[in-house]
Protein backbone atom coordinates (compact mmCIF):
# COMPACT_ATOMS: atom_id res chain seq x y z
CA UNK A 1 0.00 0.00 0.00
CA UNK A 2 2.88 2.31 -0.67
CA UNK A 3 2.62 5.73 -2.79
CA UNK A 4 5.12 6.76 -5.08
CA UNK A 5 6.04 10.25 -5.35
CA UNK A 6 7.37 11.64 -8.54
CA UNK A 7 10.56 13.74 -8.31
CA UNK A 8 10.37 16.67 -10.75
CA UNK A 9 13.51 18.48 -10.32
CA UNK A 10 13.56 21.66 -11.09
CA UNK A 11 17.84 22.72 -10.19
CA UNK A 12 18.14 23.30 -14.07
CA UNK A 13 15.28 26.37 -13.84
CA UNK A 14 14.16 27.35 -10.40
CA UNK A 15 17.31 26.47 -9.16
CA UNK A 16 19.53 28.29 -12.04
CA UNK A 17 17.22 31.58 -10.78
CA UNK A 18 19.50 31.66 -7.60
CA UNK A 19 21.48 35.04 -7.09
CA UNK A 20 25.04 34.50 -8.85
CA UNK A 21 24.54 31.25 -10.46
CA UNK A 22 24.78 30.94 -13.81
CA UNK A 23 25.90 27.37 -15.39
CA UNK A 24 26.94 27.39 -18.86
CA UNK A 25 25.82 25.07 -21.25
CA UNK A 26 28.05 22.10 -20.70
CA UNK A 27 27.39 22.03 -16.86
CA UNK A 28 23.89 21.95 -17.21
CA UNK A 29 24.12 19.16 -19.36
CA UNK A 30 26.52 17.46 -16.78
CA UNK A 31 23.80 18.25 -14.00
CA UNK A 32 21.16 16.75 -16.20
CA UNK A 33 23.44 13.23 -17.04
CA UNK A 34 23.68 13.08 -12.95
CA UNK A 35 20.23 13.97 -12.60
CA UNK A 36 18.75 11.39 -14.96
CA UNK A 37 21.12 8.49 -13.38
CA UNK A 38 19.50 9.42 -10.46
CA UNK A 39 16.38 8.32 -11.48
CA UNK A 40 14.28 11.57 -10.66
CA UNK A 41 10.49 11.15 -13.01
CA UNK A 42 11.27 14.58 -13.95
CA UNK A 43 13.90 16.91 -15.33
CA UNK A 44 12.70 20.77 -15.78
CA UNK A 45 15.82 21.98 -17.49
CA UNK A 46 14.45 25.87 -18.31
CA UNK A 47 12.30 28.53 -19.62
CA UNK A 48 13.05 28.25 -23.74
CA UNK A 49 11.15 31.61 -24.16
CA UNK A 50 13.51 33.43 -21.64
CA UNK A 51 16.71 32.96 -23.33
CA UNK A 52 18.64 31.27 -26.01
CA UNK A 53 20.66 29.96 -23.47
CA UNK A 54 17.83 28.59 -21.78
CA UNK A 55 16.53 26.96 -25.37
CA UNK A 56 19.78 25.68 -25.96
CA UNK A 57 19.88 24.16 -22.40
CA UNK A 58 16.83 22.09 -22.67
CA UNK A 59 17.40 21.15 -26.51
CA UNK A 60 20.44 19.42 -24.94
CA UNK A 61 19.29 18.01 -21.83
CA UNK A 62 16.21 17.07 -23.94
CA UNK A 63 18.49 15.02 -26.02
CA UNK A 64 20.42 13.13 -23.03
CA UNK A 65 17.94 11.56 -21.24
CA UNK A 66 17.02 8.50 -21.22
CA UNK A 67 14.82 8.25 -18.12
CA UNK A 68 13.11 11.03 -17.23
CA UNK A 69 10.74 13.15 -18.75
CA UNK A 70 12.20 16.77 -19.45
CA UNK A 71 10.23 19.61 -18.99
CA UNK A 72 10.08 23.20 -20.80
CA UNK A 73 8.51 26.05 -18.58
CA UNK A 74 5.99 28.27 -20.60
CA UNK A 75 3.66 31.37 -19.81
CA UNK A 76 0.11 30.68 -21.42
CA UNK A 77 1.29 32.88 -24.29
CA UNK A 78 1.45 31.37 -27.74
CA UNK A 79 5.46 31.76 -28.51
CA UNK A 80 6.28 30.43 -24.79
CA UNK A 81 4.95 27.05 -25.75
CA UNK A 82 5.82 26.89 -29.32
CA UNK A 83 9.32 27.93 -27.68
CA UNK A 84 8.85 24.97 -25.58
CA UNK A 85 7.68 22.53 -28.12
CA UNK A 86 10.78 23.26 -29.98
CA UNK A 87 13.04 23.03 -27.76
CA UNK A 88 11.64 19.27 -26.15
CA UNK A 89 11.49 17.91 -29.98
CA UNK A 90 14.31 15.10 -28.82
CA UNK A 91 13.11 14.74 -25.67
CA UNK A 92 11.70 10.48 -25.56
CA UNK A 93 9.04 12.20 -22.85
CA UNK A 94 8.06 15.82 -23.62
CA UNK A 95 6.39 17.72 -20.49
CA UNK A 96 5.58 21.33 -21.21
CA UNK A 97 4.64 23.17 -18.03
CA UNK A 98 1.94 25.83 -18.10
CA UNK A 99 1.91 28.67 -15.89
CA UNK A 100 0.03 31.69 -14.56
CA UNK A 101 -0.78 33.68 -11.75
CA UNK A 102 -4.13 33.11 -9.75
CA UNK A 103 -3.95 34.77 -6.84
CA UNK A 104 -5.35 38.35 -6.54
CA UNK A 105 -2.44 40.64 -5.97
CA UNK A 106 -0.85 38.64 -8.77
CA UNK A 107 -3.41 38.80 -11.14
CA UNK A 108 -4.20 42.75 -10.37
CA UNK A 109 -1.14 44.40 -10.02
CA UNK A 110 1.46 41.63 -12.57
CA UNK A 111 -0.90 40.08 -14.65
CA UNK A 112 -3.46 43.26 -14.72
CA UNK A 113 -5.81 40.52 -16.38
CA UNK A 114 -9.25 39.98 -14.60
CA UNK A 115 -9.48 36.91 -13.08
CA UNK A 116 -11.93 35.91 -16.42
CA UNK A 117 -9.33 36.46 -18.64
CA UNK A 118 -6.92 34.70 -16.72
CA UNK A 119 -9.11 31.63 -17.40
CA UNK A 120 -9.48 32.30 -20.87
CA UNK A 121 -5.77 32.07 -20.93
CA UNK A 122 -5.66 28.99 -19.13
CA UNK A 123 -8.35 27.43 -21.70
CA UNK A 124 -5.51 28.72 -24.70
CA UNK A 125 -2.44 28.21 -23.04
CA UNK A 126 -2.76 24.20 -21.75
CA UNK A 127 -5.06 23.42 -25.11
CA UNK A 128 -1.96 24.57 -27.26
CA UNK A 129 0.38 22.60 -24.90
CA UNK A 130 -1.60 19.42 -25.62
CA UNK A 131 -2.24 19.89 -28.69
CA UNK A 132 1.51 19.39 -29.24
CA UNK A 133 2.44 17.34 -26.38
CA UNK A 134 0.78 14.34 -24.47
CA UNK A 135 2.34 15.01 -21.03
CA UNK A 136 1.23 18.59 -20.15
CA UNK A 137 1.60 20.23 -16.03
CA UNK A 138 -0.35 23.22 -15.43
CA UNK A 139 0.76 25.37 -12.33
CA UNK A 140 -1.55 27.90 -10.77
CA UNK A 141 1.07 30.76 -9.83
CA UNK A 142 1.27 31.79 -5.89
CA UNK A 143 -1.73 29.23 -5.37
CA UNK A 144 -1.18 29.58 -1.54
CA UNK A 145 -2.39 32.79 -1.75
CA UNK A 146 -5.26 32.07 -4.18
CA UNK A 147 -9.02 31.51 -3.11
CA UNK A 148 -10.07 28.01 -3.79
CA UNK A 149 -13.08 28.79 -5.48
CA UNK A 150 -11.13 30.52 -8.40
CA UNK A 151 -8.24 27.70 -7.94
CA UNK A 152 -10.82 25.31 -8.42
CA UNK A 153 -12.10 26.45 -11.83
CA UNK A 154 -8.90 27.41 -12.83
CA UNK A 155 -7.55 23.92 -12.24
CA UNK A 156 -10.95 22.13 -13.33
CA UNK A 157 -10.29 24.09 -17.21
CA UNK A 158 -6.52 23.08 -17.08
CA UNK A 159 -7.72 19.48 -16.63
CA UNK A 160 -10.25 19.65 -19.35
CA UNK A 161 -8.07 21.14 -21.66
CA UNK A 162 -5.38 17.98 -20.97
CA UNK A 163 -3.18 18.83 -18.40
CA UNK A 164 -2.57 16.00 -16.05
CA UNK A 165 -0.42 17.26 -13.93
CA UNK A 166 -1.85 20.43 -11.47
CA UNK A 167 1.06 22.34 -9.54
CA UNK A 168 0.03 23.91 -6.32
CA UNK A 169 3.27 26.50 -5.88
CA UNK A 170 3.89 28.51 -2.30
CA UNK A 171 5.91 30.73 -4.64
CA UNK A 172 6.48 33.13 -1.86
CA UNK A 173 7.17 30.56 0.86
CA UNK A 174 4.64 32.29 3.12
CA UNK A 175 2.65 28.63 3.97
CA UNK A 176 2.65 26.28 7.27
CA UNK A 177 3.00 23.21 7.16
CA UNK A 178 -0.57 22.39 8.75
CA UNK A 179 -2.18 25.21 6.87
CA UNK A 180 -0.85 24.14 3.63
CA UNK A 181 -1.50 20.37 3.74
CA UNK A 182 -4.85 21.16 4.72
CA UNK A 183 -5.37 23.79 1.99
CA UNK A 184 -3.91 21.25 -0.89
CA UNK A 185 -6.61 18.73 0.53
CA UNK A 186 -9.67 21.14 0.41
CA UNK A 187 -8.00 22.31 -3.42
CA UNK A 188 -7.78 18.56 -4.28
CA UNK A 189 -11.37 17.97 -3.07
CA UNK A 190 -12.67 20.98 -4.64
CA UNK A 191 -11.70 19.79 -7.90
CA UNK A 192 -12.87 16.42 -7.22
CA UNK A 193 -10.28 14.55 -10.42
CA UNK A 194 -9.82 11.45 -8.02
CA UNK A 195 -6.70 9.89 -9.26
CA UNK A 196 -6.85 10.86 -13.04
CA UNK A 197 -4.72 13.68 -12.58
CA UNK A 198 -1.23 13.76 -10.74
CA UNK A 199 -1.06 16.81 -7.70
CA UNK A 200 2.16 18.35 -7.51
CA UNK A 201 3.12 21.22 -5.01
CA UNK A 202 6.60 23.53 -5.48
CA UNK A 203 7.56 25.28 -2.30
CA UNK A 204 9.65 28.03 -1.52
CA UNK A 205 11.63 28.26 1.81
CA UNK A 206 11.28 32.12 2.66
CA UNK A 207 10.49 31.13 5.97
CA UNK A 208 12.33 27.21 5.86
CA UNK A 209 9.46 25.60 5.48
CA UNK A 210 9.75 24.61 2.25
CA UNK A 211 10.62 20.71 2.73
CA UNK A 212 8.03 20.25 6.33
CA UNK A 213 5.15 21.90 3.75
CA UNK A 214 6.06 19.56 0.76
CA UNK A 215 5.72 16.88 3.16
CA UNK A 216 2.59 18.03 4.51
CA UNK A 217 0.87 18.01 1.24
CA UNK A 218 2.43 14.67 0.23
CA UNK A 219 0.45 13.60 3.92
CA UNK A 220 -2.65 15.12 2.25
CA UNK A 221 -2.66 13.45 -1.17
CA UNK A 222 0.38 15.07 -3.05
CA UNK A 223 1.85 12.46 -5.96
CA UNK A 224 4.84 15.09 -6.90
CA UNK A 225 6.98 17.21 -5.54
CA UNK A 226 9.30 19.85 -7.58
CA UNK A 227 12.98 20.51 -5.59
CA UNK A 228 16.30 20.85 -6.43
CA UNK A 229 19.26 19.39 -5.47
CA UNK A 230 20.79 21.33 -1.96
CA UNK A 231 17.61 23.44 -2.14
CA UNK A 232 19.08 26.04 -4.56
CA UNK A 233 16.51 28.66 -6.51
CA UNK A 234 15.03 32.07 -6.33
CA UNK A 235 15.43 34.26 -2.90
CA UNK A 236 16.25 31.51 0.00
CA UNK A 237 15.84 28.54 -2.68
CA UNK A 238 13.40 25.94 -3.12
CA UNK A 239 12.45 22.82 -1.10
CA UNK A 240 15.95 20.27 -1.20
CA UNK A 241 15.46 17.14 -3.08
CA UNK A 242 17.71 15.12 -0.79
CA UNK A 243 16.05 15.93 2.51
CA UNK A 244 12.41 15.55 0.85
CA UNK A 245 13.99 11.88 -0.54
CA UNK A 246 15.66 10.45 2.36
CA UNK A 247 12.45 11.94 4.76
CA UNK A 248 9.76 9.70 2.59
CA UNK A 249 12.26 7.18 2.99
CA UNK A 250 13.67 6.87 6.46
CA UNK A 251 9.75 7.90 7.53
CA UNK A 252 8.54 5.99 5.19
CA UNK A 253 6.27 3.77 8.14
CA UNK A 254 4.54 7.40 8.29
CA UNK A 255 4.39 8.42 4.58
CA UNK A 256 3.73 4.99 3.22
CA UNK A 257 5.06 6.39 0.27
CA UNK A 258 8.31 5.79 -2.13
CA UNK A 259 10.31 7.80 -4.50
CA UNK A 260 12.28 6.09 -7.62
CA UNK A 261 15.40 7.83 -6.36
CA UNK A 262 18.46 5.86 -6.16
CA UNK A 263 20.19 7.19 -2.78
CA UNK A 264 23.57 6.75 -3.09
CA UNK A 265 23.53 9.07 -5.73
CA UNK A 266 22.55 12.00 -3.48
CA UNK A 267 25.90 12.87 -1.95
CA UNK A 268 27.84 12.81 -4.85
CA UNK A 269 24.85 15.01 -6.96
CA UNK A 270 25.22 17.23 -4.42
CA UNK A 271 28.75 17.82 -4.49
CA UNK A 272 28.68 17.98 -7.59
CA UNK A 273 25.61 20.75 -7.98
CA UNK A 274 27.42 22.69 -5.64
CA UNK A 275 31.09 22.73 -7.32
CA UNK A 276 29.28 23.68 -10.94
CA UNK A 277 27.28 26.45 -9.13
CA UNK A 278 29.80 27.73 -6.85
CA UNK A 279 27.34 27.50 -4.13
CA UNK A 280 29.10 26.48 -1.16
CA UNK A 281 26.86 23.41 1.31
CA UNK A 282 26.35 24.15 4.80
CA UNK A 283 28.60 21.67 6.94
CA UNK A 284 25.63 21.35 9.01
CA UNK A 285 23.30 20.80 6.06
CA UNK A 286 20.63 18.13 6.64
CA UNK A 287 21.64 14.81 4.85
CA UNK A 288 24.99 16.44 2.50
CA UNK A 289 26.68 18.19 4.87
CA UNK A 290 29.73 17.57 5.85
CA UNK A 291 28.90 17.09 9.60
CA UNK A 292 25.78 15.03 8.56
CA UNK A 293 26.96 12.08 9.92
CA UNK A 294 29.80 13.52 12.09
CA UNK A 295 29.57 12.46 15.95
CA UNK A 296 31.53 14.68 17.94
CA UNK A 297 30.81 14.00 21.65
CA UNK A 298 32.26 11.47 23.10
CA UNK A 299 28.87 9.45 24.48
CA UNK A 300 27.17 9.56 20.79
CA UNK A 301 30.58 7.79 19.53
CA UNK A 302 30.50 5.41 21.80
CA UNK A 303 26.78 4.60 21.11
CA UNK A 304 27.19 4.66 17.21
CA UNK A 305 30.33 2.24 17.78
CA UNK A 306 28.14 -0.52 19.99
CA UNK A 307 25.14 -0.42 17.65
CA UNK A 308 25.12 2.38 14.88
CA UNK A 309 21.34 2.69 15.37
CA UNK A 310 21.62 4.76 18.56
CA UNK A 311 22.43 7.65 17.24
CA UNK A 312 22.48 7.37 13.59
CA UNK A 313 18.80 7.04 11.69
CA UNK A 314 20.07 6.66 8.33
CA UNK A 315 22.98 4.93 7.13
CA UNK A 316 25.66 7.17 5.54
CA UNK A 317 26.31 5.00 2.63
CA UNK A 318 22.16 5.36 1.44
CA UNK A 319 22.95 8.51 0.61
CA UNK A 320 26.34 8.24 -0.94
CA UNK A 321 28.58 10.41 1.58
CA UNK A 322 32.11 9.00 1.47
CA UNK A 323 33.08 6.80 4.27
CA UNK A 324 36.70 7.82 3.71
CA UNK A 325 37.84 10.35 1.08
CA UNK A 326 41.35 8.85 0.74
CA UNK A 327 41.34 7.33 -2.29
CA UNK A 328 44.28 8.11 -5.31
CA UNK A 329 47.67 8.21 -5.43
CA UNK A 330 50.98 8.45 -7.54
CA UNK A 331 50.55 4.86 -8.73
CA UNK A 332 47.02 5.54 -9.53
CA UNK A 333 46.47 4.71 -13.23
CA UNK A 334 44.09 6.09 -15.47
CA UNK A 335 41.17 3.44 -15.20
CA UNK A 336 41.09 3.79 -11.41
CA UNK A 337 40.87 7.53 -12.18
CA UNK A 338 38.54 7.36 -14.61
CA UNK A 339 36.30 5.14 -12.28
CA UNK A 340 36.49 7.83 -9.54
CA UNK A 341 35.38 10.55 -11.67
CA UNK A 342 32.38 8.33 -12.90
CA UNK A 343 30.96 7.91 -9.70
CA UNK A 344 31.49 11.38 -8.81
CA UNK A 345 29.48 12.06 -11.13
CA UNK A 346 31.70 13.55 -14.15
CA UNK A 347 31.35 12.30 -17.44
CA UNK A 348 34.06 13.87 -19.07
CA UNK A 349 35.14 13.04 -23.08
CA UNK A 350 38.25 11.30 -24.33
CA UNK A 351 40.21 14.82 -24.93
CA UNK A 352 38.98 16.27 -21.38
CA UNK A 353 39.96 13.08 -20.11
CA UNK A 354 43.55 12.99 -21.16
CA UNK A 355 43.80 16.48 -19.72
CA UNK A 356 42.01 15.58 -16.73
CA UNK A 357 44.08 12.75 -16.21
CA UNK A 358 47.22 15.06 -16.51
CA UNK A 359 46.48 17.73 -14.05
CA UNK A 360 45.60 14.37 -11.81
CA UNK A 361 49.15 13.26 -12.23
CA UNK A 362 50.88 16.67 -11.83
CA UNK A 363 49.00 16.97 -8.47
CA UNK A 364 50.11 14.07 -7.66
CA UNK A 365 53.64 15.33 -8.41
CA UNK A 366 52.94 18.34 -5.49
CA UNK A 367 51.32 16.24 -3.04
CA UNK A 368 51.23 13.00 -1.46
CA UNK A 369 47.86 12.15 -1.23
CA UNK A 370 44.83 13.23 -3.45
CA UNK A 371 41.39 13.46 -1.97
CA UNK A 372 37.70 13.34 -4.10
CA UNK A 373 37.46 17.28 -3.01
CA UNK A 374 40.94 17.91 -4.87
CA UNK A 375 39.85 16.10 -7.58
CA UNK A 376 36.93 18.12 -7.84
CA UNK A 377 38.41 21.19 -7.75
CA UNK A 378 40.87 20.21 -10.51
CA UNK A 379 38.50 18.64 -12.50
CA UNK A 380 35.73 21.03 -12.25
CA UNK A 381 37.10 24.30 -12.61
CA UNK A 382 39.29 23.78 -15.76
CA UNK A 383 37.38 21.28 -17.59
CA UNK A 384 34.03 21.82 -17.05
CA UNK A 385 33.76 25.26 -17.67
CA UNK A 386 34.17 24.84 -21.57
CA UNK A 387 37.00 26.30 -22.92
CA UNK A 388 34.75 27.61 -26.09
CA UNK A 389 33.01 29.65 -23.61
CA UNK A 390 36.12 31.53 -21.64
CA UNK A 391 36.50 34.76 -23.12
CA UNK A 392 39.62 35.16 -20.53
CA UNK A 393 42.46 32.76 -20.23
CA UNK A 394 45.22 33.23 -17.21
CA UNK A 395 48.08 32.85 -18.98
CA UNK A 396 50.81 33.00 -16.74
CA UNK A 397 51.69 35.59 -13.89
CA UNK A 398 54.79 37.07 -11.63
CA UNK A 399 53.80 38.99 -8.37
CA UNK A 400 56.33 40.62 -6.05
CA UNK A 401 55.40 41.27 -2.29
CA UNK A 402 56.99 43.32 0.57
CA UNK A 403 55.25 43.92 3.60
CA UNK A 404 53.02 47.23 2.08
CA UNK A 405 53.64 47.01 -1.14
CA UNK A 406 53.20 44.95 -4.08
CA UNK A 407 53.20 44.75 -7.59
CA UNK A 408 52.14 42.00 -10.18
CA UNK A 409 52.71 41.40 -13.89
CA UNK A 410 49.81 39.26 -15.74
CA UNK A 411 49.25 37.94 -19.21
CA UNK A 412 45.86 37.21 -19.91
CA UNK A 413 43.96 35.41 -23.28
CA UNK A 414 41.11 37.53 -24.16
CA UNK A 415 39.32 36.02 -27.11
CA UNK A 416 42.82 34.05 -28.21
CA UNK A 417 44.93 37.16 -28.04
CA UNK A 418 47.88 37.85 -25.62
CA UNK A 419 47.65 40.91 -23.35
CA UNK A 420 50.15 41.95 -20.73
CA UNK A 421 49.51 44.72 -18.17
CA UNK A 422 50.86 45.29 -14.69
CA UNK A 423 49.97 47.44 -11.60
CA UNK A 424 50.66 48.24 -7.95
CA UNK A 425 47.88 47.10 -4.99
CA UNK A 426 48.34 46.38 -1.00
CA UNK A 427 49.19 42.93 -1.94
CA UNK A 428 49.45 40.58 -3.88
CA UNK A 429 46.44 39.66 -4.86
CA UNK A 430 45.19 43.30 -5.04
CA UNK A 431 48.03 43.64 -7.34
CA UNK A 432 46.99 41.16 -9.73
CA UNK A 433 43.29 41.73 -9.58
CA UNK A 434 44.49 45.38 -10.97
CA UNK A 435 46.30 44.29 -13.52
CA UNK A 436 43.43 42.03 -14.73
CA UNK A 437 41.24 45.25 -14.46
CA UNK A 438 43.42 46.96 -16.89
CA UNK A 439 43.34 44.09 -19.55
CA UNK A 440 39.74 43.84 -19.87
CA UNK A 441 39.13 47.29 -19.14
CA UNK A 442 36.43 45.98 -16.54
CA UNK A 443 36.20 47.05 -13.01
CA UNK A 444 33.47 44.94 -11.43
CA UNK A 445 33.01 45.10 -7.28
CA UNK A 446 34.50 42.43 -5.39
CA UNK A 447 31.89 41.71 -2.91
CA UNK A 448 33.63 38.68 -1.72
CA UNK A 449 36.52 37.08 -1.10
CA UNK A 450 37.39 33.76 0.59
CA UNK A 451 40.38 31.05 0.52
CA UNK A 452 39.99 27.75 2.04
CA UNK A 453 41.91 24.11 2.14
CA UNK A 454 40.05 21.70 -0.13
CA UNK A 455 40.86 19.21 2.31
CA UNK A 456 42.57 18.60 6.09
CA UNK A 457 46.20 18.36 5.14
CA UNK A 458 48.74 20.20 5.41
CA UNK A 459 49.77 20.06 1.99
CA UNK A 460 46.47 20.25 0.88
CA UNK A 461 45.24 22.65 -2.51
CA UNK A 462 44.31 26.23 -1.83
CA UNK A 463 40.79 27.05 -3.14
CA UNK A 464 39.54 30.56 -3.36
CA UNK A 465 36.04 31.55 -4.05
CA UNK A 466 35.32 35.17 -5.28
CA UNK A 467 31.80 37.06 -6.24
CA UNK A 468 32.20 40.17 -7.88
CA UNK A 469 29.55 42.22 -9.71
CA UNK A 470 28.82 44.81 -12.56
CA UNK A 471 26.16 46.43 -13.94
CA UNK A 472 23.77 44.93 -11.62
CA UNK A 473 24.87 41.13 -12.35
CA UNK A 474 27.01 39.05 -10.27
CA UNK A 475 28.84 36.37 -10.16
CA UNK A 476 31.00 33.46 -8.90
CA UNK A 477 33.91 32.20 -9.49
CA UNK A 478 36.14 29.33 -7.47
CA UNK A 479 39.75 27.77 -8.38
CA UNK A 480 41.99 25.59 -6.58
CA UNK A 481 45.96 25.46 -6.82
CA UNK A 482 48.89 24.56 -4.38
CA UNK A 483 49.98 28.22 -5.05
CA UNK A 484 47.22 30.31 -3.34
CA UNK A 485 48.01 33.60 -5.49
CA UNK A 486 47.47 31.50 -8.39
CA UNK A 487 44.02 30.27 -6.95
CA UNK A 488 42.91 33.39 -6.21
CA UNK A 489 43.54 34.77 -9.83
CA UNK A 490 42.06 31.92 -11.05
CA UNK A 491 39.33 32.18 -9.17
CA UNK A 492 38.84 36.60 -10.47
CA UNK A 493 39.31 34.73 -14.05
CA UNK A 494 36.48 31.93 -13.72
CA UNK A 495 34.02 34.80 -12.64
CA UNK A 496 34.93 37.05 -15.11
CA UNK A 497 33.77 34.37 -17.64
CA UNK A 498 31.16 33.52 -15.57
CA UNK A 499 30.40 37.29 -16.09
CA UNK A 500 30.58 36.91 -20.08
CA UNK A 501 28.09 34.07 -20.19
CA UNK A 502 25.71 37.45 -18.65
CA UNK A 503 26.98 39.26 -21.46
CA UNK A 504 29.00 41.60 -19.08
CA UNK A 505 32.53 41.68 -21.11
CA UNK A 506 34.86 43.74 -23.32
CA UNK A 507 37.70 42.69 -25.79
CA UNK A 508 40.65 44.32 -23.31
ZN1 LIG B 1 9.85 28.56 -7.77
Amino acid sequence: MTRRIRIFDTTLRDGEQAAGVNLNLHEKVQIAQRLDAMRVDVIEAGFPAASDGDMEAVRAVARIARHAAVAGLARTRENDILRAFEALKGALRPRIHVFIATSPIHMEHKLKLSPREVLEEIRRGVTLARSLVEDVEFSAEDASRSEIPFLKEAFSLAIQCGATTLNIPDTVGYAEPSEFGQFVHSVMEAVGAGDSVTWSVHCHDDLGLAVANSLAAVMAGANQVECTVNGLGERAGNASLEEVVMALRTRRDLFKAETGISTPLLYPTSRLVSRLTGIPVPPNKAIVGDNAFAHESGIHQHGVLSKRETYEIMDPRDVGAPSSSLILGKHSGSHAFRERLNEMGYNLSEEDFKAAFKLFKDLCDRKKTVTDQDIEAIVADRLVTLPETCVYELVNFSVQAASDMASATVTLKVQGEEHTDAAAGNGPVEAAYRAIDRITGLSPDLKEFRISAVSGSSDSLGEASVEISLEGRAALGRWASTDVIEAAIGAYVNALNRLSLLGVTSNG
